[in-house]
């Protein structure tokens, strides 16, 4: 067997709260660990999983996929024995991964016959004899060596594994992130979960003018971003009627504006029948013409629920460079469109005046259609197994 050790990083700066945030974090971990033998335990500042080594490769792609962890490591268990620590040191060092070395022992066991000092001189001295070709190197070591010997047990690992840091999912309520087929709207919700926030899924869709592919992509950037929480609800909306009525009603410069402010609509309600505490999308200031800050704020000025932008200041490449990471951008670049593409008129208003965007709505009477958008919604409940599309449509 071997053990994981947690650290938590951040989360552990939250004084009242962190028998909570441990408890969410613990949650979620276990959550996805569902068919692995493990056990996980927890101790004053640590979190510990103990499992089979066929399993690591598994328990490693669940940590490298979870908010709340600041680093980890993976440690081989022994006896607290001078010589089984050695010897399990000999047998789980990689000679080809470092020239350089440094021995950190701690030692909670004080019954332990050496001190730290003299047993990282000890191992240090038993390394150089027994690995060729190796040099101490205190300062800046390509491999740390790390010793804890505690009562019960004692463990050896190595140079520690970076986690995502944030905070668990579910230590805030839930939120509802407006998702497109693009590039920003996944990398928004997926820095929006980073902070701990449960975040279901919004989806327009304006069928049959778009396709039943865009919906597929959805579906697919969604699989994608719940390997980073537990299941993910993705509502999808019809917005078919509502566009078509904006387009026979309003300027067709002003349609992009009149378009988002029934969407920012259509959220609050959402919102409002689920217990939703914030909207969060993925407008970047100054991208397209309806994100320059006039706009935004002419959309905006439909509610007063905050609408989180957690991409608002980031560059394309920032965005970009984290759709890489989070494996989304080659889904989201995908060319079919959604419903902002289909019906994007030919000179958007760069500087849309509110009065104007009100008088182009009043000539029609959206409420009823508004209600009906949001009554009629479709909702799929994803997780990062391989779902077959058909079966979720
Ligand atoms: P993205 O790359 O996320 O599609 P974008 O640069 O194309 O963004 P817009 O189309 O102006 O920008 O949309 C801005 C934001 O509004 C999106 O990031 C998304 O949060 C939301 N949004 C736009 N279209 C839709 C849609 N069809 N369904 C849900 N949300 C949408
Ligand atoms: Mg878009």
């Amino acid at each position: 067997m071997k053990v994981i050790l947690i650290r938590y990083g951040e989360l552990s700066t939250k004084k009242d709260n962190r028998g909570f945030f441990i408890n969410t974090l613990r949650k979620n971990i276990s959550y996805k660990l569902n068919g692995i033998d493990a056990k996980i335990s927890t101790d004053n500042g640590h979190m510990y999983i103990r499992f089979y080594d066929n399993d690591l490769n598994k328990i490693k792609d669940v940590l490298d996929h979870t908010f709340g962890i600041l680093e980890y490591d993976i440690c081989s268990v022994c006896k607290s024995v001078e010589e089984d620590i050695f010897s399990t040191v000999l047998n789980t060092i990689n000679d080809n991964s470092f020239n350089t070395f440094k021995v950190e022992t701690k030692r909670s066991y004080k019954g332990f016959t050496l001190n730290s000092m003299e047993m990282s001189r000890k191992l240090g001295s038993y390394i150089l004899k027994n690995v060729k070709g190796k040099s101490v190197d205190v300062h800046n070591p390509d491999l740390r060596v790390c010793v804890e010997i505690r009562e019960k047990e004692s463990f050896v690992y190595y140079n520690s594994y970076k986690g995502l840091g944030g905070y668990p999912v579910g230590v805030q309520p839930k939120a509802f992130a407006m998702l497109s087929g693009g590039i920003d709207s996944p990398v928004a919700a997926y820095l929006a979960m980073k902070r701990g926030i449960s975040v279901s899924f919004v989806y327009f869709e304006a069928l049959p003018h778009t396709s039943l592919n865009a919906r597929e992509k959805v579906i697919n950037l969604t699989k994608k971003l719940a390997k980073y929480s537990q299941s993910i609800d993705l509502h999808i909306v019809n917005f078919t009627e509502i566009q078509e009525e904006i387009y026979k009603n309003a300027d067709n410069s002003y349609t992009i504006t009149i378009m988002r402010r029934m969407m920012y609509r259509i959220m609050e309600e959402i919102l409002r029948r689920n217990r939703g505490y914030a909207i969060i999308n993925g407008e970047s200031i100054g991208q397209v013409a309806s994100q320059t800050l006039k706009s935004i704020s002419v959309v905006n000025n439909v509610t007063n629920v905050p609408v989180i932008r957690p991409v608002a200041c980031l560059d394309k490449l920032e965005i970009i460079d984290i759709a890489r990471k989070i494996d989304t951008y080659d889904i989201s670049i995908l060319p079919y469109e959604d419903c902002c593409t289909v019906f994007v008129p030919k000179h958007p208003v760069i500087n849309p005046s509110l009065d104007k965007a009100i008088e182009y709505e009043n000539r029609f009477d959206y409420n009823s259609l508004i209600k009906k958008a949001v009554d009629n919604i479709y909702t799929i409940k994803i997780t990062d197994n391989d779902h077959d599309f058909d079966n979720l449509i």
